[in-house]
């Protein structure tokens, strides 16, 4: 079957960011450097080639802390992070903030479980997205508990409000979303959930692919998609009581 709706079940934050605080307690020192080793990350696992991509997290004081234009995301340095309002003018930085901060922040204003956003281009789930193929079908169990489906926005060019405007229909729903011939992005409430989000799309697409190698498609069955929802809204609910509780 094809899947519809998304999903916003949290990997646990205390054991991915060893010895850090939660998202809210964090400091904005502390968020530099994260988005700096999410940044190695994305480039070291070929996620994005030169320049490509951008993250951003939501700061306690309203603003936003984003990587710079035109930088690798495996070179950055703490220092070269910009600020911006929640307008996208820049409050703090040498350098100028990514040309995709309008994109970031339609999410963060949709979304107010949102604390941090990631854009890439990573190669199969970006063929898939350039093919015009949402990664929408019930392939794998767990990616239905996880992300659920992963959509395909209409094309408008990159760094321009059109582009953030064609994924506005979609934001509310998913934390994943293909960008037709251009990248993914994903959100989280930290920058761990949104990076990892990034992972899951690329591997998914990646195992769909093969199934196309195979010529075959064997998707789950409807009574199995229900199954597996009920455990993607049992994850999310302990979560938010978790999260409501401090414990997350
Ligand atoms: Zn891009």
């Amino acid at each position: 079957m094809t899947l519809s709706g998304g999903g916003n079940l949290r990997y646990d934050t205390s054991k991915g960011l060893k010895g850090l605080p939660s998202h809210g307690m964090m400091t904005e020192h502390q968020h530099r450097d994260e988005i700096v080793r999410f940044g190695k990350l994305l480039h070291q696992g070929g996620l994005v080639a030169a320049t490509d991509g951008n993250l951003s997290v939501r700061l306690e004081n309203g603003h936003f802390l984003c990587t710079p234009t035109v930088m690798s995301k495996g070179l950055m340095e703490p220092e070269d992070l910009v600020v911006v309002d929640e307008r996208g003018n820049k409050v703090s930085g040498s350098r100028d903030a990514s040309s995709e901060i309008a994109m970031h922040l339609l999410i963060y204003r949709r979304r107010p479980d949102v604390n941090a956003v990631v854009h890439a281009h990573p190669p199969t789930a970006t063929g898939y997205a350039a093919a015009g193929i949402a990664l929408d079908r019930a392939l794998c169990s767990e990616i239905i508990v996880t992300l659920g489906s992963v959509p395909l926005a209409n094309y408008e060019t990159p760094g321009t409000q059109e582009l953030a405007e064609a994924l506005a229909p979609l934001v509310a729903e998913h934390d994943a979303i293909l960008m037709a011939n251009h990248g993914v992005v994903t959100c989280g409430p930290d920058l761990l959930n949104a990076y990892m989000n990034m992972e899951t799309v690329e591997h998914f697409a990646k195992i769909a692919l093969v199934t196309h190698l195979l010529g075959k498609q064997q998707t789950l069955s409807d009574q199995h998609v229900d199954k597996l929802r009920e455990i993607r809204m049992k994850y999310h609910n302990h979560n938010q009581v978790a999260a409501a509780q401090g414990k997350d």
